[in-house]
């Protein structure tokens, strides 16, 4: 399907910035009109094919820039349940990746470029969002030491329990990525989302925007959330012992049931630069503005970027060491 403008045929997008669906030909608010798609990968705008891989659910014309949805990848078991619509629009995403980047001496110069930010694309990745309970119990042996001085004799009372938990703690939406294109690792770095911001599903949202549908399904991804899950639990279960000097753990049991699995589709701005013959991708949350990628460096040196630039200097640092230490 393609969402056309009322007042002048033009291709009507969801505008982060406002809110709502926006002509960018005529700036017309909400003049949309959905027209269906007819099950072929062809630009319902200019007639050219349309490349969409296995995955794709809404693309974008090479030749004319219009954004498709195709129909039938968003429907019955592929239609989204959640969609946590772009809060961050294109400028935005580019300001704050200029407004990082500028200062790296080692970046080339046209990574920041008006002209090459401008290919920035948006995309919703597909997740599978679990509920879950976990009923967790611990049991082993806690210390408490009172150390004491009277005189010159300094005394140490040791005092042992038998430690009981149990608990049930009740999980909301997990997250696990079902992307064919984005990596885990990536997708990790982009969270948090705050998922209070979940609308039920609307095409109209994925308008101006690339789509995939899931890859894997809400049973092959659910080890991973299961996992996140279970590590929460125990980290939790843990918490609950701090209050002694010492515990050590006899039995710990973590029971988890699924209750809920919802597929939802989460913003990503994914910005692709190419230099020296290689591929560098940046991100930015397109919910949060939060960034992770690859920076380009014009020395040989390329690390993952993960938020703060510590790790940027460490390996140069270590850069300049290694070079000494040659001399
Ligand atoms: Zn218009
Ligand atoms: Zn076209």
């Amino acid at each position: 399907m393609i969402f056309k403008c009322r007042n002048c045929g033009g291709n009507v997008v969801y505008d982060p910035e406002l809110g709502r669906m926006r002509c960018p030909y005529c700036d017309g608010a909400d003049t949309q009109e959905r027209e269906a798609g007819d099950g072929q990968p062809v630009c319902k705008n200019c007639g050219a094919p349309l490349e969409a891989g296995e995955f794709a659910s809404a693309v974008k014309c090479a030749y004319c820039g219009q954004y498709m949805i195709l129909d039938e990848r968003i429907r019955d078991a592929y239609l989204p349940r959640f969609i946590l619509p772009f809060r961050i629009g294109k400028k935005e995403a580019s300001e704050r990746l200029q407004g990082e980047f500028k200062n790296r001496i080692f970046a080339p110069d046209s990574f920041l470029s008006e002209a090459t930010l401008s290919r920035m694309e948006g995309s919703y990745v597909p997740f599978w969002l679990y509920d879950m309970s976990a009923d967790c119990h611990s049991e082993g042996t806690g210390t408490r030491v009172r150390v004491w001085r009277s005189g010159n004799t300094e005394y140490t009372e040791t005092s042992w329990f038998h430690v009981l938990r149990d608990m049930e703690v009740q999980f909301e939406k997990v997250p696990a990525d079902a992307s064919e294109q984005f990596p885990d690792e990536i997708m990790d770095l982009m969270e948090p989302y705050e998922y209070g911001g979940l609308q039920d599903f609307a095409p109209e949202y994925l308008s101006g925007f690339l789509g995939e549908r899931y890859s894997g399904t809400a049973e092959t991804c659910a080890p991973r959330a299961r996992e996140r899950a279970e590590e929460d639990a125990k980290s939790l279960l843990r918490e609950t012992v701090s209050a002694y000097t010492s515990f050590i753990p006899a039995r710990e049991e973590i029971g988890l049931k699924m209750r809920d699995a919802g597929y939802a589709l989460l913003p990503v701005w994914r910005y692709q630069y190419r230099y020296r013959d290689r591929d560098y991708d940046c991100y930015v949350n397109g919910q949060t503005g939060k960034m992770a990628g690859e920076l380009p460096l014009s020395l040989p040196c390329v690390l993952l970027y993960g938020g703060t630039f510590f790790l940027c200097l460490l390996a140069v640092l270590m850069l300049v060491w290694l070079c000494i230490s040659f001399l």
